[in-house]
């Protein structure tokens, strides 16, 4: 009697095509979890504990990278945010300004439970930022302090006029230190983009300095190579982030 494949039993007849095609559909899945590994849980305290500050940044810089070319790591924020609930363990603290294009998480494509974030317009520095900085490292455990500047900010142009309004003339009152030191020649004007960016790159450089000028807990945590702090301007046209040498 031919044994036709007709005969054959019907799940065995289809069987070896549809283990073929699961065999596929696994390996592409775990093509593309290697590429873009999706993280369903939030960082734990013993993966952060494992990353340098330099390893941090370096996941910022790639962050950023994905960001500029239009992808983002697969994630899920719901399962992040049930996973952080009962702790968190981030990565950084972030000091950046209040500007609504200048998102730090979605610019560097990071989750929930990453990064510790204060925003205040200008990224200036004061007492309860340098005390909430310090509760994130000393107390929280981050590793790196990053402030991120931006250009064509619209508090660096309002200190370049000297804008008084309300409570914001103190605040911007904290950028004019910036203008001070910045060198530049060619017109000392908030119309001029490359002069508002050289006044905004010096701010930063300003606020990381003074950070670790006022803060001892931070200065101590830095000497013993456990904390980072770094710059960073981020360009709004181009949506990336130069990191301050
Ligand atoms: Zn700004």
């Amino acid at each position: 009697m031919p044994l036709s494949a007709p005969s054959l039993p019907h799940p065995l007849k289809y069987l070896p095509m549809k283990l073929s095609r699961a065999f596929t559909l696994v390996l592409v899945l775990l093509l593309a979890a290697s590429s873009h590994p999706a993280r369903a849980a939030a960082l734990t305290r013993e993966q952060r504990d494992a990353m340098t500050p330099d390893a941090i940044i370096a996941v910022m810089k790639e962050g950023n990278a994905r960001f500029r070319r239009g992808e983002r790591k697969e994630r899920n924020f719901l399962a992040e945010q049930q996973a952080s609930a009962q702790g968190q363990y981030p990565a950084a603290v972030i000091l950046s300004c209040m500007d609504s294009r200048a998102p730090a998480e979605t610019i560097m494509d990071l989750g929930i439970g990453d990064t510790f974030n204060t925003r205040v317009a200008g990224n200036v520095v004061n007492d309860d930022i340098i005390g909430s900085i310090e509760y994130g490292c000393a107390v929280a455990g981050a590793k790196v302090v990053l402030v991120l500047g931006h250009t064509a900010c619209g508090a660096i142009k309002g200190a370049i006029d000297q804008v008084k309004l309300g409570s914001l003339t103190g605040l911007l009152d904290k950028v004019q230190p910036a203008i001070a030191a910045t060198h530049y020649d060619g017109e000392h004007s908030s119309k001029n983009y490359a002069y508002v960016n050289a006044v905004g790159r010096k701010n930063v450089e300003l606020a990381v300095a003074e950070i670790r000028k006022r803060s001892a807990v931070l200065r101590e945590l830095e000497a013993a190579g456990k904390i980072k702090l770094v710059g960073a301007v981020y360009n709004l046209e181009t949506a990336e982030i130069e990191f301050l040498p």
